[in-house]
């Protein structure tokens, strides 16, 4: 059976003495895994095509349990990522987080989002901690995880000062709710909630991700002031839904110190 379909190498392992052993992230069929014969032999023209991060039309034949590539037609390497350390690091843990959380059936909207978020890191001009916190918020919802931060979940009240995310409810809790739950608990009680406090301005652009098209996500700004507690916030989001670290954010941590 042979199909054609355009997608992002998520992940690139050397196989056997010449061959590439790629993952797919494409709309139709999600997650797909395709053997590049010869990809790593100077010439081959799978070169490209079969590297990390380039977004090109495959065609594949499948041919038993294995999908052969048989023609591949790169359309974009992101070559802007080789110029900065933190950028490619970056694109490294959204693709990892791609691949834990896509499917075998479908990967539309998670394919649009790593598109935006690979040519927004290649091109360099967003602040790459915006690009951060707006891929893993994003990616969060596409996951079901859509917060709801419309106003306080235990009053109804809005949200004008310095409140509370309560991060595995996906909600937002006033600061007054807040005391007079600390109040009410006992020293053992809710153990397994994250709360983390926000402010207006966080709230503000986590709203913004939410309800923005894909392609506008990253279109946004916050100062120096509320910066590193949006970054926390939303990786704090992806991560306690998903139950996982990736080794690739230690690594975007390390060189983001350097
Ligand atoms: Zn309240």
């Amino acid at each position: 059976m042979i199909t054609t379909f355009s997608g992002v190498v998520i992940r690139s392992c050397n196989s056997g003495e010449s061959d590439r052993m790629i993952t797919v992230l494409c709309a139709e069929y999600g997650k797909v895994t395709v053997l590049a014969k010869g990809a790593r032999k100077t010439g081959s023209k799978f070169m490209s095509s079969a590297s990390l991060y380039c977004y090109s039309t495959f065609t594949v034949q499948k041919e038993e349990e294995i999908s052969f590539l048989r023609e591949a037609d790169a359309h974009n390497t992101f070559f802007g990522l080789h110029n900065s350390l933190p950028a490619i690091a970056l694109a490294g843990y959204a693709c990892a987080v791609c691949e834990d959380v896509a499917t075998e059936d479908e990967g539309g909207m998670l394919m649009r989002l790593l598109l935006n978020t690979l040519f927004a890191l290649s091109e360099g001009k967003k602040d790459i901690r915006i690009v951060k916190a707006a891929f893993e918020l994003t990616v969060s919802c596409i996951c079901g995880f859509l917060p709801d931060l419309s106003c306080c979940s235990i009053c109804g009240g809005g949200i004008s000062k310095e409140s509370y995310l309560d991060v595995m409810n996906g909600t937002v809790i006033c600061s007054d709710c807040k005391e007079r739950l600390n109040g009410e608990k006992t020293a053992n009680d809710g153990t397994a909630s994250v709360i983390c406090p926000i402010t207006p301005t966080v709230i503000t652009a986590l709203r913004y991700i939410i309800s923005a098209d894909i392609k506008r996500i990253f279109s946004f700004s916050v100062g120096e002031d509320d910066l590193p507690m949006l970054e926390a916030v939303c990786e704090k989001y992806l991560l306690n839904h998903l139950e996982r670290s990736f080794d690739a954010l230690d690594f975007y941590k390390t060189v983001r110190e350097v």
